[in-house]
């Protein structure tokens, strides 16, 4: 009775084992439960049997992002991304495992769509909000290569920099088309986001028109970008700064008064 018992325990354990590694590892290798994919340029998409794409409209997209992304001191052009539509895919519930309700996520070297694309209008439409998907694209591609150059361990779930560091240069580096535009003005934007009232912004803030992010993506971006265009740092230096959130955000508070 008791080895029965014992040798249960092991099998149990054993299985309870290889069922966690299998899970981490279609984390890592989800290709096998999509049916399709199709190659263009740096890129595979990855999608079900039953999902029609629209790989014309797709295309631009993939293009624009790689522009984007391009222009980063990250970027390095013998990378390959591959991209998941995950959103009617098992693979969606396997991945939420490591948590967070998110509607993308660069997980290693794979991205995940978690929401359902419009491809055709080049958005994501989520609980109201109408989020540009080449700008989501981009972000989550300078994610895969901050991991790339700084190590998967220094750039994952357990560690990683401060948030405003991890999360305010994909944002600086995919809203490149907002900061150009003629009405951007750096100054501006910080003065919107101190002078919006505490509950405007404790969570959520508006980072770009129709877009509410959490609010350290756009804060982040603000000090991110003063940081590179104002005071001429590169992304690995404002890594190795060892400056408080709060000294930089003072600086830079100081800089738009002084102008
Ligand atoms: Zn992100």
């Amino acid at each position: 009775m008791k080895k029965t018992i014992k040798r249960t325990i092991v099998g149990t354990l054993l299985f309870a084992t290889m069922a966690t590694a299998g899970l981490v590892a279609l984390i890592f290798y989800p290709q096998s439960l999509f049916a399709n994919k199709f190659d263009y340029n740096q890129f595979t998409v990855y999608y079900n049997k039953d999902y029609k794409i629209d790989k014309e409209a797709f295309q631009p997209i993939l293009d624009g992002a790689y522009r984007l992304v391009e222009k980063s001191e990250l970027h390095n052009p013998d990378f390959k991304y591959k991209v998941f539509l995950a959103h009617n895919n098992i693979f969606n519930k396997i991945e939420s495992l490591q948590g967070g309700d998110v509607l993308a996520r660069a997980t290693a070297w794979n991205i995940v769509f978690k929401t359902d694309i419009d491809i055709k209008n080049n958005r994501i439409h989520s609980g109201g909000n109408s989020i540009d998907l080449t700008a989501i694209l981009a972000h989550e591609m300078v994610h895969i290569l901050q991991a790339g150059k700084y190590g998967l361990l220094n750039f994952g779930l357990l560690k990683h920099p401060p948030m405003w560091k991890l999360e305010g240069y994909p944002e600086y580096v995919a809203r490149r088309a907002y900061l150009n535009s003629e009405t951007y003005d750096l100054r501006k934007e910080i003065q919107r986001f101190i002078s919006a009232d505490i509950p405007t912004k404790q969570e959520s803030f508006e980072a770009v028109p129709g877009h509410f992010m959490p609010t350290y993506y756009f804060k982040g971006r603000i000090m991110v970008e003063y940081l590179m265009d104002q005071k001429g740092m590169s992304y690995d230096e404002i890594l190795k700064d060892q400056r408080a959130e709060e000294a930089v955000f003072k600086e830079m508070v100081d800089w738009m008064n002084e102008q």
